[in-house]
């Protein structure tokens, strides 16, 4: 099996990464950074994010699995304890393989440019580069609404305790195949109208932003911010491409947002 390790960058996590890459390699396993079979992030969720991107082209053959060396993240789930637990699991036994949805994200451009596709693992947000938001909101090919604010947050499941849920969105259980649309401050009043509420689409819908005046705008996916100019459109939906999570203990979704976020002793 080829595996390889991203780090975060720091010392502690330079030295974990040397270490599992020693104990992998005296278990005859090749370490190949170009064709994984298995990618071990070591870091926090940022990493895996980073990871997650450098090996987007070939996710069909790669598994993740995150190490975390500060805080426990929602995709870093082992601790630095742990690495000699984990090294022989990935030596020894065969894995579980789970798969989570991902964001697709077609931009187009006025005057016909070549479209942009992206994939997110977390989700992608649009704000304007100056001034009010203002974009047309399609879903399935119908206008929905004109929204004005200060962005729109589209995110996976695994992606709705990330962004979304600052911007009180649902938490999606990852076996949803969905994609969440989320409102960044709208402005609603007599005159201009927006839902007001987090949508959840399923996999056979497409949602469509279209801009309204500037065609200028900055678009997050993940941790990555790019501008894009003369925009005409931003396409999204349930990609046919999947993230797959090496797994080799249970650790249940529930159980990761309780000890994420309410309490990780019981
Ligand atoms: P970062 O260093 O600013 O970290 C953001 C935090 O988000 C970290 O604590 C990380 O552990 C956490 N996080 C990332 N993915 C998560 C997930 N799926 N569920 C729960 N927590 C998650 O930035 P980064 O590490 O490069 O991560 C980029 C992510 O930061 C973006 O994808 C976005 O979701 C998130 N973000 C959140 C806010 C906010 O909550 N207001 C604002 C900007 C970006």
């Amino acid at each position: 099996m080829k595996f390889s390790i991203t780090s975060k960058g720091d010392s502690q996590s330079n030295a974990l990464m040397h270490k599992m890459r020693t104990y992998l390699l005296d278990f005859d396993l090749v370490y190949d950074e170009s064709q994984p079979d298995i990618v071990i992030s070591v870091g926090g969720d940022g990493t895996l994010l980073y990871a997650f991107h450098r090996y987007s082209s070939r996710l069909d053959k790669t598994a993740f699995v995150g190490v975390h060396t500060g805080h426990l993240g929602f995709y870093a789930d082992w601790v630095p304890s742990e690495i000699e637990k984990l090294v022989i699991a990935i030596a020894k036994t065969p894995y579980q393989v789970i798969e989570y949805p991902l964001l697709e994200v077609i931009v187009r451009y006025q005057h016909g440019g070549k479209e942009s596709r992206y994939l997110a693992l977390n989700e992608c947000t649009v704000k304007s580069v100056e001034g009010t938001l203002v974009m047309d909101v399609e879903i399935r090919g119908e206008h929905f609404e004109r929204f004005r604010g200060d962005g729109l947050c589209i995110s996976t499941p695994s992606g709705s305790t990330a962004y979304n849920k600052a911007l009180g969105g649902a938490i999606i259980h990852p076996s949803l195949q969905s994609i969440q649309l989320a409102e960044m401050a709208s402005i609603n009043n007599k005159v201009f109208r927006t839902i007001g509420s987090p949508l959840i689409l399923p996999g056979h819908h497409t949602c469509m932003l279209k801009p309204v005046n500037r065609p200028d705008f900055m678009v997050t996916i993940d941790h990555l911010t790019l501008l894009h100019r003369d925009l005409k459109s931003i396409q999204f939906r349930v990609a046919k491409e999947k993230v797959r999570f090496a797994r080799f203990r249970p650790f249940p979704f529930w159980k990761r947002v309780h000890d994420s976020f309410i309490s990780d002793a019981d």
